[in-house]
């Protein structure tokens, strides 16, 4: 019988290896990458445990609401009593552990959830404070740090800024100065976006919050959640953010969700949004489900697992990139508080290779060619490396970087991790294929002109 299992095991190693030369994928590519992934059990046992309970949390918060099957249909029209999206946003509630939440396909992206928070939150002459540096590139326009069509700052709303010091942690001393008798909400990422700042962990975003409670009790703490939902066992929720804000095209959208966006929190602030979404006087009452709600349930229940993926493929990302040279963050050892991997390539064709590896893996548009363009929202060109189901989804395996130093690239999400480990070994392919990584694994070195 043992006999039989290591006849089998390397029958199906063989046949690995010739599958992934169909994808271009040298064995001494494969051997190096499997050699990374041997050091890695004890990380991806760990990351299978806390999907396991946050697999149960959902779960468990689906039955308590009673998820039946006719919450899977859909309204039309106005929408009213939609059986389906109001049990939904119980369901995201009791996830989060909030009063209310505002869930739905009518919010258009993750950018569109902080907006809407901010907007219906804030008014006229009050100001909103980031304690953590300068927010996600998008939300520059909406607070108009970049002037633009409609921005907080248009309708009088004041923007405050306090970085991070160097070694990124919170700067106290500064925050407690900046907070004043305008300062009505403040935004927290918990992510690092396009900044090669650390990732805030849970506990971090808790000890922020607190502090600025001892400040301004009655201050409002916004979290935007993006990249971060099912990473680990809480959530910003459960540390006194009074909203938790996010994309359903990334992490709680499970990959199935077509479109969508969240904000779980306190009431009074969730109704503010609501009445903000779609009218004074008409809140939540109104907004057909269409026909999404199949994919956000299913896409909600498979969420923990496909965050997992994708976290297996950030890490396994971190530990190759590192072992040849290049700087990751985080580093292959550090623990993971969202499921992005920058790693800093160096030069644009670093980072043009190692998309255009990723998109070479896709299920979807694998025969095309991305390349830099000026993106609506973004300062520099960017580069984006995506094949999905879901037009832009970065639960999809998926990178991007802009092309401004240090050329660093954001390699994000997997629904499985099996995929993930093909798009992250035809990067690197594709980086021993262009000459900037050596038959050697090191890096090579690079004429930047
Ligand atoms: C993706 C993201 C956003 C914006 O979401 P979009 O869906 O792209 O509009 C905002 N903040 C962070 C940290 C993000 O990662």
């Amino acid at each position: 019988m043992k006999n039989e299992n290591t006849y089998q095991n390397l029958k199906i190693s063989q046949q690995l290896k010739e599958h992934y030369a169909m994808f271009g994928i040298s064995e001494q590519t494969l051997a190096f990458g499997n050699e990374i992934l041997s050091a890695l059990e004890e990380r991806f046992r760990q990351i299978d445990e806390t999907a396991e309970y946050n697999q149960l949390k959902v779960i468990r918060a689906m039955q308590e609401c009673h998820v039946s099957e006719a919450c899977l249909m859909g309204t039309t029209g106005y929408g009213y009593n939609d059986l389906g999206r109001d049990t939904l946003e119980e369901v995201y509630a009791k996830i989060f552990h909030t009063q209310d939440a505002l869930v739905r396909p009518q919010i258009t992206c993750g950018t569109h959830a902080l907006a809407l928070a901010l907007m219906s939150n804030l008014r006229p002459g009050d100001e909103l404070l980031s304690p953590v540096g300068k927010p996600y590139d998008t939300l520059e326009e909406v607070i108009g740090i970049r002037d633009a069509k409609g921005s907080l700052k248009e309708y009088g709303i004041a923007y405050r800024q306090v970085d991070l010091t160097s070694d990124g942690s919170f700067d106290y001393e500064a925050i407690r100065q900046a907070v004043n008798e305008k300062t009505k909400v403040v935004t927290i990422q918990r992510s690092k976006g396009y900044q090669t700042r650390p990732t805030l962990s849970v506990a971090q975003i808790g000890e922020l919050i607190a502090f600025v409670k001892k400040v301004k009790p009655d201050v409002i703490c916004m979290v935007d959640n993006c990249y971060g939902e099912f990473v680990e066992t809480i959530e910003p929720s459960d540390v006194g953010a009074d909203m938790t804000v996010g994309s359903l095209i990334k992490n709680p959208g499970g990959g199935l969700a077509p479109i969508g966006g969240y904000i779980a929190g306190k009431k009074d602030c969730i109704e503010n949004a609501a009445y903000r979404l779609t009218s004074p006087g008409l809140g939540k009452e109104v907004g057909a489900s269409l026909g999404v709600m199949g994919s956000f349930y299913q896409g909600l229940f498979l969420a923990p697992t496909v965050t997992a993926s994708a976290l297996k493929g950030a890490i396994f990302a971190a530990n190759i990139y590192e072992k040849i040279g290049f700087p990751v963050i985080p580093n292959g050892t550090e623990s993971r508080h969202d499921i992005i991997q920058a790693v800093t390539l160096g030069s644009p064709e670093g980072v043009i290779a190692f998309c255009q590896g990723i998109q070479a893996a896709a299920s979807v548009d694998s025969f095309v060619t991305p390349e830099p363009w000026d993106m609506p929202g973004y300062d520099a060109k960017v580069i984006m490396a995506a094949g999905a189901f879901v037009s832009g989804s970065s639960i999809e395996l998926s990178a991007d970087g802009p092309i401004v130093p240090p050329y660093a690239v954001y390699f994000q999400g997997g629904l499985t991790w099996q995929h993930a480990k093909l798009g992250i070994l035809k990067s690197l392919q594709n980086l021993i294929d262009q000459g900037i990584v050596g038959e050697n694994f090191r890096q090579c070195h690079i004429d930047l002109r």
